[in-house]
């Protein structure tokens, strides 16, 4: 570990959830169908109430809160706990935050760092809107899940942290073009010890090896911690992000979130002239999934994101980058192709 990290109250180990529940009177479960068709049955007793994640919409949300406030009057309700993938952290954390119930996260994906960041991230009006204070008693990270999950998604998980890479430099362009967040040195440099950080842990990754999960984990960790003491995520989330949000807008569809992020960095690190072979390394080395075809993406899905880029990060009023005065030519969608080993 290159760096000790910061953030929420995490416990790693296994049958965490099971041990929880004895502890808990009555509780309310916001989770994912996988995992919690693995651990339901070991579980002392059943959910006051269980909701399938998925629906991220602001009404959405508030109906499933006045769900649980209602159902808290007539029996008190002792946690609200998330388990699954990062839409079930962040509806967790909007119940939680919107009632003041004790929040347990239990991720049963690295994928995304959703459980140890305090907003939600709203689904509305075509975008992303981040909203939300809420923080988790404890973040339990069980490795039986994640040695339940497809190792494919595992390994993906590292999206939310290769982004620094890409991420980092819009933040320079953005600070320069006098359009941004101040350039913070000791800050931005955390994003290459980030960097460096995941280059070391990727072979354990692959293996599936838990000193590569929990040390994958940490930098989720401390990212979250991060991005709330400095007010931004601009060390963290640049054009690859935009990138992963003009898909789902142009496609009306998505793929895991590291895995389209990690995609973004590809791609965006070429287009501006980023030393893509390092993204690219550590990917290979992960062992995590970046072709078209095992992503189920289509190049003109591709295309169709980066045409829409320049106008979309205008429209959504995103960070400057390198998005903004985008100019996408045949020339750049070469370098595209190029980066994704299509040419
Ligand atoms: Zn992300």
């Amino acid at each position: 570990m290159t760096f000790s990290a910061n953030g929420f109250d995490v416990e790693y180990g296994r049958n965490l959830l099971a041990r929880l529940v004895v502890g808990l009177d009555s509780y309310v479960i916001i989770h994912h169908p996988e995992p919690w068709a693995l651990v339901e049955s070991s579980l002392d007793h059943p959910p006051a109430q269980q909701f399938a994640a998925g629906d991220l919409s602001p009404r959405h949300l508030d109906r499933l809160v006045d769900d649980v406030k209602s159902l808290h009057e007539r029996t008190p309700i002792d946690a609200v706990i998330g388990l699954g993938g990062g839409s079930a952290m962040d509806t967790a954390k909007w119940i939680g935050w919107r009632t003041g119930l004790p929040l347990y996260q239990v991720p049963s994906l690295p994928s995304v760092n959703a459980c140890f960041t305090r907003m939600t991230a709203l689904r509305d009006a075509g975008g992303v809107r981040y909203e939300g204070d809420a923080i988790p008693n404890t973040v339990l990270v069980d490795f039986e899940l994640f040695e339940a999950a497809p190792p494919e998604l595992v390994r993906g998980g590292i999206g939310d942290v290769l982004s620094c890479h890409t991420a980092r430099f819009d933040w320079q362009l953005g600070a320069a073009a006098g359009r941004d967040a101040p350039w913070d040195e000791t800050q931005a440099a955390m994003s290459l010890t980030y960097l460096d950080e995941l280059e070391s842990l990727a072979p354990a990754l692959a293996a599936g090896e838990e000193d590569g999960i929990t040390r994958l984990m940490e930098c989720h960790r401390d990212i979250g911690w991060r991005c709330h003491e400095l007010g931004h995520a601009r060390f963290e989330e640049g054009s690859e992000h935009f990138f992963a949000y003009s898909f789902e807008e142009v496609t009306g569809r998505t793929i895991m979130h590291g895995e389209l992020v990690a995609l973004g960095v590809l791609i965006m690190s070429a287009i501006q002239g980023n030393d893509p072979d390092r993204p690219r390394r550590i990917i290979d080395a992960a062992g995590m999934r970046s072709g078209l075809g095992e992503l189920g993406v289509t190049w003109d899905e591709v295309e169709a994101s980066l045409r829409r880029m320049p106008s979309f990060v205008e429209e959504q009023e995103l960070w400057f980058s390198i998005a903004n005065d985008l100019v996408v030519d045949d020339k750049l969608l070469a370098v595209a192709r190029h980066a994704l080993r299509l040419a």
